[in-house]
């Protein structure tokens, strides 16, 4: 509070206030110092010029875009909206899409892992009646046992871990069998596919309650020319939910090594497909889009793990440094355990820890030495993205920001009443250097009262929306 009043006692607080309200209230903005000059290449004039020595700090802050919503709330909601607009574009239309891709097949699809031991669990009957586990208990639903195994010691964890490791490459092999599948009920020769078909997806990433990383996937079928073009009359949404089905009880991937045996990873047996319509309904367009982008912004926390790498950086893991005549000494920041903090002090549930362990056990062996796993053990080790798609899917996140900063800079020339510039006879000079993380002292309290304000609104917005309890709908 000091450091505020000291800030607020400044000629340029306003400068410094609206700084930080442009930042949306992100938690750990990055730093930056640097300039950008616009000179006119005809005349050599100045155009524009920005340096961060303009700012009251001396810096320029820019958000930190984080996707997890545990590390910053605020990025991870822009970013959240715009999954949600590019899962959307690709189902409705928009953006680059045109919107006649509502006609064309597309389902919703869910691949799980396989079942590495029973797990406390809390399924439901047809009419929504929530069961009793195989311990004979009824868990609620944020009971921390779910997930975890009846039997931890027979629980096959090494399988867990690499089934998460190489998930990623499985969901590659699958598009590709998935292709191969459809070449069939067309009766085309793999290579003539394209002419006629085009395969379109877009997928998420989540964890379930046992650590063990799931896809949600828009899978779309077009034409030769992609979004633009229909597919043919024979690829149906049952030819997709047929071949779909097939591929995924096909694909298989071998991890060996001497010490685990081989191991064939698989995905599980019930694979999910729903068609996906353009109604109000569980699965229309809008929903689905919705659930992608919720999934998206979630790590591996929902299961009660780290949102941060759990290895040493002081040796990358290793727990070792080698000496320039090629000695190995102990790292001393990890005491050569390689951990930036030991397993058993972590604040996680025991089968999450366990997972954990065993991604650093597994990085010992030399087969396995590519996977990384003591960098992917915060991820239990899936080493992927947590949302992705093919090319011809829709726009591009990337696309998006430029889009939005194109737009911010505008609003920003215009309000500081610049002449638009001319891109053929300008050219831009610009030199940048990361100066760091986060707020100085005093910045800090009014990006809070900026959270505040927008947690506020958005709250109000909320309730706007909400039918005051008791009412009933208004016939007319
Ligand atoms: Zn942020
Ligand atoms: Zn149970
Ligand atoms: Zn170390």
């Amino acid at each position: 509070m000091r450091d505020l009043l000291h800030l607020a006692a400044r000629d340029d607080f306003d400068r410094t206030r609206a700084t930080v309200a442009r930042l949306g209230g992100c938690t750990r903005p990055i730093a930056l110092t640097g300039h950008t000059t616009t000179v006119d290449v005809t005349t050599g004039e100045i155009v524009h010029a920005y340096a961060s020595t303009e700012e009251p700090t001396g810096r320029l802050l820019l958000p930190c875009g984080n996707r997890r919503a545990s590390r910053c709330p605020a990025c991870s909601r822009i970013y959240a909206a715009d999954t949600y607009h590019l899962f959307r574009a690709g189902l409705v239309g928009g953006k680059t899409v045109p919107d006649s891709v509502r006609a064309h097949p597309r389902v919703f699809a869910t691949l799980t892992a396989p079942s590495f031991g029973p797990v406390h669990n809390r399924e439901t009957s047809a009419t929504g009646r929530a069961l009793r586990c195989r311990c004979q208990t009824w868990h609620k639903a944020a009971d921390p046992a779910l997930g975890a195994p009846l039997d931890p010691a027979g629980y096959d964890y090494t399988g867990a871990v690499l089934f998460n490791a190489h998930a990623g490459q499985l969901w590659a092999r699958f598009t590709t069998q998935l292709r191969r599948e459809l070449a069939a009920h067309g009766d085309l020769p793999q290579r003539d596919l394209p002419g006629e078909l085009r395969l379109s997806f877009a997928k998420a990433a989540e964890y379930q309650a046992r650590g063990a990383v799931h896809f949600h996937a828009v899978i779309r079928l077009d034409g030769p020319e992609g979004p633009t073009t229909p597919p043919p009359p024979w690829a149906s949404v049952a030819t997709l939910t047929d071949a779909i089905r097939a591929a995924a009880a096909r694909v298989a991937l071998p991890a060996d090594s001497t010490a685990t045996g081989t191991l064939q990873l698989r995905f599980g047996a019930q694979t999910d497909v729903r068609e996906i319509t353009p109604d109000d309904g569980h699965h229309s367009d809008r929903a689905v889009a919705g659930y992608i982008a919720k999934y998206a912004t979630k790590g591996a926390e929902g299961t009660g793990t780290l949102d941060h790498p759990l290895y040493c950086t002081a040796c990358h893991g290793r727990g070792t440094h080698e000496t320039p005549d090629g000695r190995l000494n102990d790292c001393r920041n990890c005491d050569g355990t390689g951990q930036a903090q030991p397993p058993a002090s972590l604040p996680v549930r025991q089968h999450t820890r366990q997972l954990i362990r065993t991604c650093w056990d597994l990085a010992q062996i030399p087969e396995f030495a590519h996977l990384n796993l003591r960098r992917f053990a915060h991820t239990l080790g899936y080493r992927g993205h947590f949302a992705t798609k093919s090319r011809r899917y829709s726009t591009t996140l990337t696309a998006l920001r430029n889009d939005r900063r194109t737009w911010q800079t505008e609003q920003a020339r215009i309000r500081v009443g610049r002449p638009a510039p001319d891109p053929v006879a300008t050219e831009t000079l610009a030199s940048w250097r990361y100066d760091g993380t986060g707020y100085r002292p005093g910045e800090e309290p009014l990006a809070e009262a900026i959270r505040q304000e927008r947690a506020t609104a958005l709250q109000l917005r909320h309730e706007a929306k909400k039918p005051a309890r008791g009412t009933t709908a208004c016939a007319w």
